[in-house]
């Protein structure tokens, strides 16, 4: 029995539950991690193996090319760039680049789990602010939450598990009442899903205000989870504070050369995007026409809030071949995967009780 104590905060840290997978042998649909259904495509395969002939070597450990292709893509200046070994890594680097112990991190609640966290791990206070029935952001009431101990609000658009986008006027008001010097942080991982009318322009909004941060990832959209690679995207200062509290070469090359082969076949992805997009229509549709109360998505997934039956219709779509992912007590994420998935998920949902 070692007699290291550990940091205080480790004793009340919340575990990041991953989604289950699918017992070693058997076949089942994973849909509990918001993965992307499709292998990733040859090029990027391709690029995968190129890149396995130099792993001897440390990558280049500011992903020069990459963050220049991202910067390209998205027109902003690469010292605006910074990458990270997914963006849940990235956000770990923004807050410890800004918060001192004890500020507080205002985020919506139930939102993204690996943020409570992130936060008690940089050594700050989580605030929560409940999300609205229908799952959105209450960002009045989030505005309302800040104090002179704020340092940063995470808004997560769309919010993981829930799925609505925030909407621009109410981002607008929001940046607005927030004081300049309260870093807002607007999670994006999801935002090559998002089809609301009434979104913001992440990119725009950070245009437009100094003390916003985009987070971006190629898990999902672009299919390279099992690869590390997210980036955020500040003003050059705090990119450049950013960059000074992530771990060196946190990038591996491997994912930094998937990364670029990945924005090069970016009509491709898209295409597929679209095709989930599709999916997740029928998905909602095919709930809602069974009497299911579903709020909007505009992700790769769709909540069900079934409050304590959460765990028991998780486990019958385990018994149906479908891996989903249950939060005790409050409700289950159904990722938008395979169209087989869809329809056992629908079929479990079928026999169920609509809520
Ligand atoms: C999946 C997800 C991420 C991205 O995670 P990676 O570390 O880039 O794989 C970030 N934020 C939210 C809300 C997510 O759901």
């Amino acid at each position: 029995m070692s007699r290291v104590p550990l940091r205080r905060a480790l004793a009340d840290l919340p575990a990041y539950v991953p989604g289950a997978r699918a017992p070693v042998g058997a076949a089942a649909f994973k849909i509990s991690s918001n993965e992307n259904p499709y292998p990733p495509l040859p090029s990027v395969v391709a690029a995968i193996l190129d890149g396995a002939e130099d792993v001897n070597r440390y990558p280049d450990m500011f992903a020069t090319e990459l963050v220049g292709a991202i910067a390209t893509t998205l027109d902003v200046a690469p010292e605006s760039v910074v990458t990270g070994c997914g963006s849940v890594a990235v956000l770990g680097h923004v807050l410890t680049a800004v918060c001192e112990p004890g500020d507080e991190v205002v985020m919506a609640w139930r939102s993204f789990e690996a943020y409570p966290i992130a936060v008690t791990l940089a050594g700050a206070r989580g605030v929560r602010v409940p999300v609205t029935p229908d799952g959105r952001h209450d960002l009045e009431a989030m505005a309302a939450a800040v104090t002179e101990r704020t340092r940063v609000v995470l808004v997560c658009s769309p919010n993981n598990p829930t799925g609505p986008a925030v909407h621009a006027d109410e981002l607008t008001a929001f940046l607005e009442a927030v004081p300049r010097d309260v870093l807002v942080v607007l999670d994006e991982a999801y935002v090559e899903f998002v089809r609301d009318p009434q979104a913001p322009q992440g990119l725009a909004v950070f245009r437009d205000h100094p003390n916003v941060v985009l987070l971006r990832t190629f898990s999902k959209a672009y299919g390279l989870a099992g690869l590390r690679v997210g980036y955020a995207v500040a003003r050059p200062r705090l990119a450049a504070g950013i960059r000074a509290a992530s771990t060196p070469f946190g990038v591996s090359h491997v994912a930094q050369l998937a990364a670029l082969a990945s924005l090069r076949a970016q009509d491709e992805l898209l295409a597929r995007v679209e095709r989930i997009v599709g999916e997740r229509g029928r998905l909602l549709d095919g709930l809602r026409g069974q009497g299911w109360t579903v709020p909007d998505s505009q992700a790769n997934f769709v909540w069900l809030p079934l409050g304590d039956h959460a765990t028991a219709f998780a486990e019958r779509c385990s018994r149906a071949g479908v891996i989903v992912r249950p939060f005790a007590g409050d409700g289950v994420r159904v990722s938008v995967g395979e169209p087989e998935a869809t329809d056992l998920l629908l079929e479990v949902a079928a026999e169920s009780d609509p809520r």
